[in-house]
């Protein structure tokens, strides 16, 4: 059976080393703090904003919510955008999308101040991923892909990656990550031919496509290592991911689970990143 890749494991080295971090900023006179902004009532960032703040208070990050009601208007959304980034108590921000669909994304996303941006959305922060040089924060969920491999100790260089999926917050920023690590790395996506054939000479699979059972038996090959990434609810209401979990554990080396893995080391990057933020800001 393949060995499974807990989440709970990274977030609890994690945690050991933000507790600290924040210590020292308390002993400066510094509470960092994540601000939230979020537009409408949705199920999943409200869950989100939850398990956010939850962790954040464990490590002594504090966190301020600014909740606009879902027919706001993009003014309105601009204008609490502009007050978090003058507000000097608060050092990094989450902004919940996809917005709704009477709002700008790509101007909304680009309002937030650059040093703010903990979780990689502004054009700088992630131009700053593709030259390996920036100074900004990468997508955090693009970020806990590369703490679970590293913490379980799966070495990046020469080795064969393939991601399924491109997406700004997850597939595309990892790639490029992956490449800056010395991954040699294949990028799949809906127009993708043989898709099974590619990701079976893989060493690492990252599936990202936010389908259940899109990477399915035939994509695996044993010594390989799954980190899945969808969240997908199936048929039965139970949360899933992307790989066919069953058909993995019997063929691939590692896995991570759904719920339990990737999501979970998601939350303590974005804490982690509103910590390096407030150290930054020293
Ligand atoms: P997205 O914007 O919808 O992008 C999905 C990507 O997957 C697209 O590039 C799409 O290809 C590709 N894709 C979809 N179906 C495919 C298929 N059948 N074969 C090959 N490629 C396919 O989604 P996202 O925002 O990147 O999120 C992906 C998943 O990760 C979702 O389940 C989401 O809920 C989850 N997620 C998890 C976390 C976490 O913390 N665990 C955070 C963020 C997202 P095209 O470009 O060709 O359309």
């Amino acid at each position: 059976m393949a060995k499974l890749l807990e989440g709970k494991l990274v977030t609890a080295a994690m945690k050991e080393k933000q507790t600290l971090q924040v210590k020292e900023l308390e002993a400066k006179g510094v509470t960092p703090t994540l601000g939230i902004i979020r537009v409408g009532e949705r199920p999943d960032d409200i869950s989100y904003e939850k398990g956010a703040t939850k962790r954040c208070e464990g490590v002594g990050v504090a966190v301020k919510v600014f909740a606009l009601p879902a027919d706001c208007s993009q003014e309105q959304l601009l204008e609490v955008v502009a007050k978090v980034n003058e507000d000097a108590s608060i050092h990094g921000v989450l902004i919940f999308r996809p917005l709704p669909k009477h709002m700008d994304d790509e101007v909304i996303r680009n309002a937030l101040a650059p040093q703010k941006d903990i979780d990689g959305i502004t054009d700088g922060s992630l131009a700053g991923v593709l030259t390996g040089k920036g100074n900004g924060f990468a997508p955090c969920t693009a970020q806990a892909c590369i703490e679970i491999l590293d913490h379980f100790g799966y070495e990046l260089k020469g080795k064969r990656v393939v991601v399924v999926g491109r997406s700004l917050v997850v597939g595309k920023p990892l790639a490029l990550m992956l490449t800056d690590r010395h991954a040699t790395v294949t990028v799949c996506h809906t127009r993708t031919v043989d898709m099974p054939a590619l990701c079976r000479t893989a060493d690492i699979i990252v599936a990202a496509a936010g389908r259940a059972g899109v990477v399915s038996g035939e994509f695996f090959a044993s010594g390989q290592v799954v980190i899945d990434v969808g969240i997908n609810f199936g048929e039965d209401g139970k949360m899933c991911g992307d790989a066919d979990f069953a058909a993995a554990q019997l063929i691939v080396d590692a896995i991570t689970p759904v719920p339990g893995g990737v999501g979970t080391v998601t939350t303590s990057v974005l804490v982690g990143n509103v910590i390096a933020a407030a150290l930054k800001s020293l």
